[in-house]
């Protein structure tokens, strides 16, 4: 049996239990169905079939969640460092335990291909690692002192939090959100993306486990516009850690502000990388073809604008288009697929929409641009660039995220800067030259919140993570988490017996 036909057979084994039980709600620590009794249908991209049934959720469920987690609060919040630390490391453990049900499993409700998704499995832990050690000390402040007074600062939980995630990576990604928020000490409605909703059931499942206490994660599955609402307006959640698109964000403040939400928002991005003639061109390539073709390219940091210095743009887009066209576009559990299925036919409809559109504006079609018949019959397409465009057409402003990159040649280093700009986004930039002080003089001024040169994407979990402009508000990472899920308080004590005005004379 070759290993795909072997991981084939592995993944029905844990997609058997979805079959059969579908997706449940988990709050207070049951599974329990919603409230409605109403389920929707999760589908496969690779053949369009049903997967599970889930459980739709809507605002009783959303208020039944909410209030297992302001119920579990405050026994939760008083919880030592110590002993959350070792909580959360055992949730670690049972990640890395179950981290190939985990990878299959996400595999066969996303598409993207098992080499990544083994990695994002194992990445979920890290996560919980990385906060786990940071827990002792979430709490810690500052001293201050002042003439007459000694100020000191400590930080407190906010209280329940509702987390909403996209469905790119969903498991990774709700690490990322939840175990900073467990760490502070907060409590968790958490609304997974209705089209990828199996692993975040499993999560819970696997931390309740590793000995969770009832109540302080729950999870709602639903639609954004009825359970995503929901949470975003219900008044006993104190904030809103949200990764997904701009327009929903802008949905959420709006919901949120009756009830003073706070806010934290990981948007979109359409990210460049700019590549000048004295790189090393060979690294900037694999580089660019990583950051766009891996996750199939539904990644909010992925490389979709590629900006390269006139004199060699024929020749490193030529190179590009030839690397482009080798990549396996396959079944996402056959060990040697780089490309898998897109999410959902919807998203499918969307990007094949810009091949279209790229042809109406102009540009090239240098490789790909084409819908492909894969495995399964779903939702596959080609790993794609677009050649001959300019930064003002549609394929260069529009957050596309699937495998499709857009090529445009600049002239100097300040056309490189303005084009790099001249978009709405700015969560990530990438910038390859051999030239020290130009990457400093670049990086000065380029607007994105993380900025790589001569580098892929490589995290470093204790940097912030996050986007200016419509990319985001507030940042991920180190104590920068802790800034939006706790309060910081000020405690001031005076040390003399200052003069305190006398207001009757
Ligand atoms: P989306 O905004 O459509 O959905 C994200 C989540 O929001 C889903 O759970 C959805 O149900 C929910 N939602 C939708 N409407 C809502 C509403 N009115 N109120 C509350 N919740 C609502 O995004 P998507 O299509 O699932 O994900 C792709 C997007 O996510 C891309 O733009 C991508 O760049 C972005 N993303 C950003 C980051 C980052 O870190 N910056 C990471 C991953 C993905």
């Amino acid at each position: 049996m070759s290993k795909f036909e072997e991981n084939l057979k592995t993944a029905e084994t844990y997609l058997e239990r979805f079959r059969k039980e579908g997706v449940l709600n988990r709050i207070n620590g049951e599974s329990v169905a919603a409230i409605s009794g109403e389920t929707f249908e999760s589908i496969s991209p690779i053949d369009l079939k049903h997967l599970a049934d889930v459980a739709k959720g809507g605002a009783a469920d959303i208020d039944r969640a909410a209030k297992a987690a302001k119920a579990a609060f405050p026994e939760w919040k008083v919880m030592s460092g110590k002993d959350r630390k070792k909580l959360l490391h055992n949730i670690a453990d049972a990640i890395v335990a179950r981290a190939e049900e985990i990878a299959f499993v996400e595999s066969i409700d996303t598409g993207q291909a098992i080499r990544f998704m083994s990695k994002a499995a194992l990445r979920g832990a890290e996560n919980f690692r990385f906060f786990a050690d940071l827990a002792p000390g979430a709490r810690d402040g500052k001293t201050l002192h002042a003439p007459n007074q000694i100020n000191f600062t400590s930080r407190r939980p906010v209280g329940p939090v509702g987390i909403i995630t996209p469905w790119n990576t969903p498991f990774m990604l709700s690490t990322w959100k939840i175990a900073p928020a467990l760490a502070a000490g907060c409590t968790i409605v958490h609304k997974p993306a209705e089209f990828s909703p199996l692993t975040a059931s499993l999560l819970v499942e696997i931390a309740e486990e590793a000995g969770l206490p009832k109540g302080v994660w729950n999870v709602v599955n639903g639609f954004g516009e009825d359970a995503g609402k929901a949470l975003t307006e219900h008044p006993d959640i104190k904030a809103i850690g949200f990764v997904g698109e701009g327009k929903t964000g802008s949905m959420i403040m709006a919901q949120g502000a009756p009830t003073l939400k706070r806010v934290h928002f990981e948007l979109g991005g359409k990210n460049p990388v700019i590549v000048f003639a004295d790189s090393d061109l060979e690294r900037a390539a694999d580089a660019a073809i990583f950051m766009i073709y891996s996750l199939n390219g539904e990644r909010c940091t992925g490389s979709s604008r590629l900006l390269v210095e006139a004199s060699i743009y024929d020749e490193f887009t030529a190179k590009i288009a030839k690397r482009a066209a080798k990549i396996k576009v396959g079944h996402p559990l056959d060990p040697d697929t780089i490309i898998g299925p897109l999410i959902h036919p919807i998203h499918e409809k969307k990007v094949l929409s810009y091949f279209d559109l790229a042809k109406e504006e102009g540009a090239t079609i240098a490789t790909g641009g084409t819908k492909v018949d894969g495995p399964g019959g779903g939702c596959y397409v080609s790993p794609t660039l677009f050649t001959n465009a300019n930064n003002a057409m549609r394929i260069s402003q529009e957050e596309i995220f699937g495998p499709v990159l857009t090529a445009i040649p600049f002239a100097d280093e300040a056309e490189a800067l303005a084009l790099a700009n001249d978009t709405e986004y700015g969560l990530a930039a990438y910038l390859w030259t051999a030239d020290l002080t130009r990457s400093l003089r670049m990086t000065d001024q380029l607007e994105a919140g993380m900025i790589w040169v001569n580098s892929e994407n490589t995290r470093h979990l204790p940097a912030p993570f996050g986007g200016v402009k419509n990319s985001g508000i507030g940042r991920d990472g180190g104590d920068w988490s802790f800034d939006f899920y706790m309060d910081t308080v000020n405690t001031a004590i005076a040390t003399t017996a200052h003069k305190i005005p006398k207001l009757d004379g």
